[in-house]
């Protein structure tokens, strides 16, 4: 989307036109399963529950805006996924969609591993007793100390993203005296968006190393050169909110072929692959994500098709999904503070949080579904905007969605699938305080974020 400068007032792809937005949904009190947690429900008083919970009591004990996320739902979707992919691959929770004790907690006992890709995300995870060898540490600049601290703490893996890296990690651990495990990312020349992949022969971004000109199977040279590295396979993450597995194939072809290069020229076979994450959640209606038994199974067959054909072995697989985990186990419980009816245009709702709890309508031009769900309403369906509270008109939560026409200040509204990547990418913009995030399941809430408070802010400020 561009940014540039535009006069004052809507643009004009924006005013409302006819016929130009969806129909509203035939019934606004009709929660739609495939965006919502699984245990939320329309209880017969009209009011929303989650996790045997009504949001009316929620928003009492634990305030509004707060996130809250549906336990069972998480652990649910950890089990579908290491049970779809089986013993012959390894999940990993990309931890920067959203990581907490707790949740580190539900995902070891659910036989999960873990990404991180900074010390504190690290920090987070050795804290709340993930197993260190259940680690993975990513990032295109990890510093010196974090290295340090990934090697000595034992992690698993750390994926290599640069050649300076290669030679940093492998200086490391000699001087700590360990050989550490890790992988090399590529990138494969793929470039997925939510419906369509485009591929390019020339890699224009910062993460990886480019297949594309010999520089992977040169990684590969150097890594395999090195002391203090065992190489153990080839990473690639092609993107975010995928729901096309084309551009899996493609990338896990790419990925193959090196294997084979690697195979003919140093006579070894790499025995890991691990495909990243990026698969595609349900925000509204329009998205149809697939099931995890679906998407394991259309990788390993690609892996497999593919490696037959180059006279491979298969390697072991690891995905790493973060938002398809986390994502649709939350949402965020805003109060509505003002209405404002914009003649043949739209209404604007403001309510009690914004772009400081969820910027990926901002940063992204994300699309979100809402809700009112401190009671049941069958007035019209209105075209409404959700805006925060933020001193800037881009503090979108809810570009268009519809809501019923009798909505009023103190009605409770709700976003869903707001469990990836908005906590963690809350900010204290305006001094806002970064809202909780209340774990609910069968009837019990329990804060497993606490609600950042005035002192908290003060604290950093040391005048
Ligand atoms: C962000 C990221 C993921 C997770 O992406 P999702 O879209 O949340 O599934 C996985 N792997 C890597 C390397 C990432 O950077």
């Amino acid at each position: 989307m561009s940014r540039s400068a535009h006069p004052a007032g809507p643009r004009h792809a924006d005013v409302l036109t006819e016929g130009h937005y969806a129909a509203p949904p035939a019934d606004l009190n009709v929660l739609d399963e495939k965006v919502w947690a699984r245990t939320v429900s329309r209880n017969d008083d009209g009011v929303v529950a989650v996790g045997g919970i009504e949001v009316t009591r929620l928003a009492e004990e634990f305030g509004t805006p707060a996130y809250f996320l549906d336990e069972s739902d998480f652990r649910a979707r950890c089990r579908a996924w290491a049970d779809a992919f089986g013993r012959d691959a390894d999940v990993f929770y990309a931890g920067k969609a959203f990581l907490s004790r707790a949740v580190v907690r539900w995902l070891r006992e659910e036989g999960l591993n873990l990404d991180v890709c900074s010390g504190g995300e690290l920090t987070t995870a050795l804290g709340a007793g993930m197993p260190a060898e259940r680690i993975a540490f990513h990032g295109n600049n990890k510093t010196v100390a974090e290295i340090e601290r990934a090697i000595e703490a034992g992690v698993g893996r750390i994926v290599l993203d640069s050649f300076q890296e290669i030679v940093r990690v492998s200086h490391v651990a000699q001087r700590l005296g360990k050989r550490q495990r890790v992988q090399i990312r590529v990138t494969v020349g793929v470039e997925a968006h939510t419906h369509e992949f485009i591929a390019t022969a020339h890699e224009d971004q910062k993460f990886g190393i480019a297949l594309a000109g010999g520089e992977a199977a040169e990684a590969v040279r150097r890594t395999l050169a090195l002391d203090g590295l065992e190489l153990i396979g080839i990473h690639s993450h092609i993107g975010s909110q995928i729901f096309d597995m084309a551009g899996f194939e493609v990338s896990a072809r790419r990925v193959v072929q090196l294997l084979a290069e690697v195979r003919d020229e140093h006579g070894i076979e790499l025995p890991e692959i691990d495909l990243g994450g990026g698969l595609g959640i349900a925000y509204t209606s329009d998205d149809d994500p697939r099931e995890p038994h679906e998407i394991a199974k259309a990788l390993s067959d690609i892996v497999t098709r593919e490696c037959e054909a180059a006279g491979l072995a298969t390697p072991r697989i690891s995905v790493e999904p973060g938002r398809a985990i986390v994502g649709p186990t939350a949402f965020t419980l805003y109060e509505v503070g003002t209405l404002k009816h914009l003649e043949g245009l739209r209404t604007y709702v403001s309510v009690d949080g914004g772009m400081s709890d969820n910027i990926r309508t901002a940063l992204y031009d994300a699309e979100y579904s809402v809700a009112l769900v401190s009671r049941r309403s069958d007035a019209e369906p209105m075209l409404v905007r959700v805006v925060g509270k933020h001193c800037e008109s881009g503090d979108i939560v809810v570009k268009d969605a519809f809501l019923p026409s009798d909505l009023a200040p103190g009605d409770l509204i709700a976003v869903p699938a707001t469990g990836a990547y908005c906590r963690s990418m809350a900010s204290n913009y305006n001094h806002a305080l970064r809202p909780p995030v209340v774990a609910v399941r069968d009837g019990e809430a329990r804060v497993i974020v606490r609600r950042e408070t005035e002192e908290d802010l003060l604290r950093l400020d040391v005048g």
